[in-house]
């Protein structure tokens, strides 16, 4: 299969070519496409043969649902079954944006779509391509995000070309995602709002909104959750992980700097190609490897947005060993250190 690169106005996308990429949709292929939060793979949500093209492309295990991409509030309805007032409050505020609701789901929604669940994700992404794609879609697109399963989510529309170039029909460039994260999922089929995964919109924005949320606890435990089943099946996975060993160095700017050049000098001497993920303030201070620098220190928006490009980049540096710091940033700390410490494999060293 030839895969389409069409490049379009993120702010102003041509129609035309919008309603070319809708087709493509309607009539059962996959087209990945940009959101605010990384590049998705899209595919008709009510076609079971679309959602399970999706599966293939990726190399997504089966039990692992899809997020249905909506436009429109009104196509909330049709696909679920009970939507409870606390989620239109939350939707009023966040919609369109990065939060993504669990609901139970009605008969229209194929298994395979929900991956055999009884419930649906659902989603109104905040990009102007997006939103017009799923218009001309007819409503409705399946959408995880678009690479191959196991690799860092994309951020840019050659990312997707990696893993996806020949695999399926379209891919829309709309330049570099504004977050760099997934969306956060909360889980309205209980009678309290449940955080299944951390992002952009965090604990404390969800609680003023909602007043109560609980958090699963499989996503906060410290040793990775050998012990507990996720209740998004999709964090159970191996995720985000680049080829290379990456582990995270935690303490005070100083020791961590000092620990990651010691294991680095190490790691030469043995012969090893040493990458290093480090911030603006840190950056000049490595002496080794190849040093990536992913923001600044106080600006959880650039480490969000870099970090998986970061972690692709190492892959094609070629390098054998990674050394991170931590950034547990006030905001969006704990989704950037959820994806770090999965891609990580929950390597965790104390400086
Ligand atoms: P991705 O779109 O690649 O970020 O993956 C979607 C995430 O949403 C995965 O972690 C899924 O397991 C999760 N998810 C999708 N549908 C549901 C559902 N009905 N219940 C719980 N988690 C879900
Ligand atoms: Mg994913």
């Amino acid at each position: 299969m030839v895969t389409e690169l069409l490049h379009l106005d993120a702010a102003h996308p041509d129609q035309h070519e919008i309603d070319r990429a809708g087709r493509i949709l309607r009539e059962g292929g996959l087209v990945a496409f940009p959101t605010e939060t990384v590049y998705g793979l899209g595919g008709n949500a009510l076609d079971p043969e679309a959602s399970k093209k999706i599966y293939a492309a990726k190399g997504r295990p089966s039990d692992n649902p899809l997020i249905i991409h909506i436009a429109d509030m009104e196509h909330l309805y049709p696909i679920a079954a009970e939507v409870p007032e606390a989620a239109i409050r939350l939707a009023d505020v966040w919609w369109p944006g990065p939060v993504t609701m669990i609901f139970r789901k009605k008969a229209i929604v194929p298994d395979e779509t929900s991956g055999g669940l009884p419930t649906v994700a659902v989603r109104m992404p905040n990009h102007p391509i997006a939103l017009a794609l799923i218009r001309a879609a007819g409503g409705y697109i399946a959408a995880p995000s678009a690479n191959t399963s196991g690799r860092p989510s994309p951020t840019r529309a050659e990312h997707v070309m990696e893993d996806l170039d020949g695999r399926i029909d379209m891919v829309i460039d709309g330049g570099e995602v504004r977050i760099g994260l997934e969306s956060t999922i909360v889980d309205f089929t209980e009678d309290v709002p449940c955080i299944l995964r951390p992002g952009y919109v965090n604990e404390q924005k969800l609680c003023e909104i909602l007043g109560e949320v609980t958090i699963d606890p499989a996503i906060v435990s410290a040793d990775g959750m050998h012990d507990r089943k996720p209740r998004a099946p999709g964090m159970a996975y191996r995720h985000y992980a680049p080829k290379a060993k990456l582990s995270i160095v935690t303490g005070d700017m100083e020791s961590v700097i000092n620990k990651i050049n010691e294991l680095a000098r190490r790691a030469a001497l043995e012969g090893k190609t040493v990458g290093i993920i480090a911030t603006d303030e840190t950056a000049a201070h490595y002496t080794e490897g190849h040093v990536r620098d992913i923001g600044s220190i106080d600006s959880d928006k650039e480490i969000a947005q870099h970090l998986f490009s970061v972690l692709r980049d190492f892959d094609d540096d070629g390098v054998d060993i990674i050394y991170s710091e931590a950034f547990d940033t006030p905001r969006m700390g704990q989704a950037i250190m959820n994806r770090l410490l999965k891609a990580a494999g929950h390597s965790v060293i104390e400086a």
